[in-house]
């Protein structure tokens, strides 16, 4: 047995693998328990989502409501330091995408980026964990492609009227990277107004994007079907 493994074996025996919902111990490579997946019915929204700068539209899809143990999940994810929790979302996601047409045609994923300050107070960027999950699943290569370069205020403490004017113009494509004519998978962790995402595709498409589909794990639920971001 190699080092690697049997240090994993210890790990495990102290630290068994448990499910990110109910906390019952699962088989290692799991993350969630049989049951808990089986309760878990997926939403699986497709939300147009309207530019109101350009009139351009986007499509977003979510499977899951920002709702329950899933919310839970994803707070546990964001705010207690568990980058784990990425795959099992990304699977959610690749649940309701495998059958899309769009994943044969994608050039590659990419994310919604942190501000360095956020990714230096987290550790992680959690949409590009879940983003490089997915990309992983759908046999795509990932890029990091944005990069937020302006300090905003939390789009999550700003009423919806203001979550657009605090984004505009915070994100910028890296120097040197191409998108021109790429399709382009864009991932971001939640869906409430489409500001975020709204704005990051704006910006691919500004720098030649071809086409653009946005994915998030969770949706504030109790939005419309077709959203103003
Ligand atoms: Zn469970």
């Amino acid at each position: 047995m190699k080092c690697k493994s049997l240090w994993d074996g210890v790990l495990e025996f102290f630290y068994p693998p448990r499910c990110l919902l109910c906390r019952n111990i699962v088989p290692p490579g799991r993350e969630c328990c049989e049951a808990c997946e089986k309760a878990l019915l997926p939403a699986n929204w497709s939300v147009r989502m309207i530019e109101p700068e350009t009139g351009k539209t986007f499509v977003c899809v979510a499977p899951d409501p920002y709702d329950g143990p899933l919310r839970k999940a994803m707070l546990d994810f964001k705010f207690h330091n568990m980058p784990k929790h990425a795959r099992f979302f990304a699977q959610r996601i690749f649940s309701q995408l495998r059958q899309s047409p769009f994943l044969t045609r994608a050039d590659f994923v990419a994310s919604v980026p942190l501000s360095r300050e956020r990714l230096r107070q987290r550790g992680y960027n959690q949409s590009e964990r879940i983003a490089r999950e997915l990309a992983a699943l759908a046999g795509l290569p990932y890029f990091t492609v944005l990069e937020k370069h302006v300090e905003n205020r939390e789009q999550h403490r700003l009423h919806k009227k203001d979550r657009r004017q605090n984004v505009r113009g915070v994100y910028r494509i890296l120097p040197g990277v191409p998108v021109e004519g790429c399709r382009i998978l864009l991932v971001d962790d939640i869906l409430t107004t489409g500001a975020t995402l709204g704005e990051c595709a704006a910006v691919l498409y500004a720098a030649g994007a071809k086409e653009v589909l946005c994915a998030a794990a969770c949706r504030v639920s109790a939005q419309p079907e077709s959203i103003s971001c």
